[in-house]
């Protein structure tokens, strides 16, 4: 029922022409690719251009932050989300650890970016997860209970049943070190739990939680034959087109 979902997030990297060699490589690698949902996520410069180049087949094409302000206005090297939308992006990451970490997104700004993002008829992927000492210290439950409470607070049920949420736990984004199917499918499970009790079980049962942190071409199916993980947010293994395409292959088998 929950369509899965593979999606690259290539973070600081690739000018618009690496960009667009990439979709010349990737998108004959994906044609026959038709039980699955794809995006890239490029760094803002290239978003137009991999958009129009990905215009008319299965390839989406994701930013990889929005404004929390919009539609417009003096809030200088922000971009809003009618304006991605414009560019030809078909949702937005909110709330990836780094920009929580390096930038100091709150809670309460990660769910205004997901409310700006879903007025603007953009998808969001609002991201989630705990922090190693957070674990460590029995505290990876409430933490996600917290981004994801700030998160729901800003959703009607409508919204509920469009958004998708990616787990990442932080310590396990560019470190090599997965998590565990167990440590995933269990916080997955008590995401769509918190879910249920916020919105019902038909929002529940369609909400699509991704997997993220250090998945690979070789891990990528642990994760997916889980019964609570939907697919997966893919930083280091997404950047080159064959590597990314393989992955997205393994997460079908
Ligand atoms: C990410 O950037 O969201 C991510 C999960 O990175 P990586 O796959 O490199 O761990």
């Amino acid at each position: 029922m929950r369509a899965p979902f593979i999606v690259g997030n290539w973070k600081m990297h690739k000018t618009v022409t690496e960009s667009l060699d990439y979709v010349t490589a990737f998108l004959p690698q994906i044609a026959e690719m038709r039980d699955c949902d794809i995006a890239v996520a490029p760094v803002f410069t290239a978003l137009a251009s991999v958009a129009a180049a990905a215009s008319g087949t299965a390839l989406q094409v994701f930013a990889q932050d929005v404004a929390a302000e919009g539609p417009s206005g003096a809030f200088t090297g922000e971009v809003a989300a009618e304006m991605l939308k414009e560019a030809g992006c078909r949702g937005a990451i909110v709330g990836h650890s780094e920009r929580r970490r390096n930038y100091g997104e709150t809670d309460a700004i990660v769910a205004a970016k997901a409310r700006r993002a879903l007025d603007a008829g953009l998808l969001p992927i609002a991201c989630l997860g705990e922090t190693l000492a957070e674990r460590e210290s029995g505290a990876a439950l409430e933490v996600v209970e917290r981004q994801l409470g700030a998160i729901a607070g800003a959703l009607t049920e409508a919204d509920a049943r469009r958004i998708v949420l990616a787990y990442e736990p932080v310590w396990a984004i560019g470190t090599g070190r997965a998590a565990t199917p167990d440590v995933a499918q269990a916080m997955h499970r008590h995401i769509r739990s918190i879910w249920e009790a916020a919105f019902g079980a038909t929002a529940a049962a369609e909400l699509r939680i991704l997997y993220g942190g250090s998945v690979t071409a070789e891990n990528v199916a642990d994760f997916t034959s889980l019964p609570d993980v939907d697919g997966a947010l893919v930083g280091g293994a997404s950047l080159s087109p064959a590597g990314f395409a393989q992955l997205i292959r393994r997460s079908r088998e």
